[in-house]
């Protein structure tokens, strides 16, 4: 049963974050509610205050500016899915969300919600990650930005202070012959993640050498991380099979997999070893494509 809360719908990011610096730690942001409202139910969390920020229009937009795509925190999973800017400048991002739970969930889930949620299993944060995406966070003192990959900080736990919201998430223009690929396993069709895997190669200009890679692991840790041993194992080399192979098997050491009733720690670890040079060698094809 939910307790009992006092519901705020601010008009501006302005009166929001006032109205978080007012209410502290008894207040809860809700955008979409589909993974707040659950933790409420379950008595998980029993904020007094909620600052429903759903409705506020000025963190809604996708925009495709000089450095990179940038994307409000209240955008909605199937705007980012079906944005025409996002399909050509970005593709791994919508095939992402199109494999992101069913279309009811990814007309109301925000992008926000979904990444300030941290639950390890969620898809964008893997992406972000191999994408080198900056996030924007606001609060009473100003903005900051940090990378993608040191927002996701523990199990359920992501690097906001108090009183501080999402705003947005920048997707920098990726340098040439780059491409970037994501894979998902599930044993459930639009459930979340067993383990999950995006990668990002760059190529040097006629060589085929790999310049730099990045691989972001998903479900398989308390949180999404990035597999830098792994990257090392390819970067600066011509990526052969036996190569993505090594990198597979280091990226599973660098996995923490959490067991749970989807799959044990062993199975987690065996999915890395084959989803890294999969996905690995998908982006690889499409950066000698770019
Ligand atoms: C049936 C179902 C299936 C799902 N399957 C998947 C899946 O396959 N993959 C996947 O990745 N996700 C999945 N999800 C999660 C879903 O995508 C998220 O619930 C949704 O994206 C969260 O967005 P929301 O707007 O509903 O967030 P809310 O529930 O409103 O908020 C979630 C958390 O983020 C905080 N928050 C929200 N917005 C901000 C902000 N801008 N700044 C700071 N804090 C904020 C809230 O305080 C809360 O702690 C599934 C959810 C459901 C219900």
């Amino acid at each position: 049963m939910i307790k009992d809360f006092e519901h705020f719908a601010p008009k501006t990011l302005k009166e929001a974050l006032a109205l978080l610096a007012k209410y502290g730690d008894d207040c809860k942001v809700i955008c979409g509610g589909q993974s707040l409202l659950i933790l409420m139910r379950q008595g998980l969390v029993a904020p007094k205050y909620i600052v429903d920020i759903k409705g506020l229009d000025e963190l809604n937009y996708i925009k495709d500016g000089k450095d990179g795509l940038k994307i409000g925190a209240t955008t909605t999973h199937r705007t980012i899915e079906k944005s025409a800017v996002i399909k050509k400048k970005c593709p791994v991002l919508a095939e992402m969300e199109k494999r992101l739970a069913s279309i009811q969930t990814r007309n109301w889930g925000t992008i926000g919600g979904n990444i300030c949620h941290g639950d390890p299993a969620g898809d964008p944060a893997v992406v972000f990650i191999a994408l080198n995406a900056t996030l924007t966070v606001a609060g009473a003192k100003g903005e900051r930005n940090m990378p993608a990959e040191d927002f996701t900080l523990d199990y359920f736990e992501v690097a906001l202070e108090d009183g501080e919201l999402l705003t947005e998430i920048t997707i920098p223009v990726p340098p040439p012959r780059t491409g970037a690929a994501y894979t998902k396993f599930n044993l459930i069709e639009s459930d979340l993640a067993t383990a999950s895997v995006a990668a990002s190669v760059t190529l040097g200009s006629g060589d085929g050498v790999c310049q730099d890679v990045r691989i972001a692991l998903g479900a398989v840790a308390p949180a999404a991380i990035r597999a830098k041993k792994a990257e090392e194992v390819l970067k600066g080399k011509k990526i052969t099979d036996a190569l993505l192979k090594e990198a597979g098997e280091v990226a599973a050491t660098e996995a923490a997999p959490v067991p749970d009733i989807s799959a044990s720690e062993e199975y987690r670890r065996e999915l890395v070893k084959v989803l890294v040079p999969r996905t690995t060698k998908e982006a690889l094809a499409r950066a000698k494509k770019a």
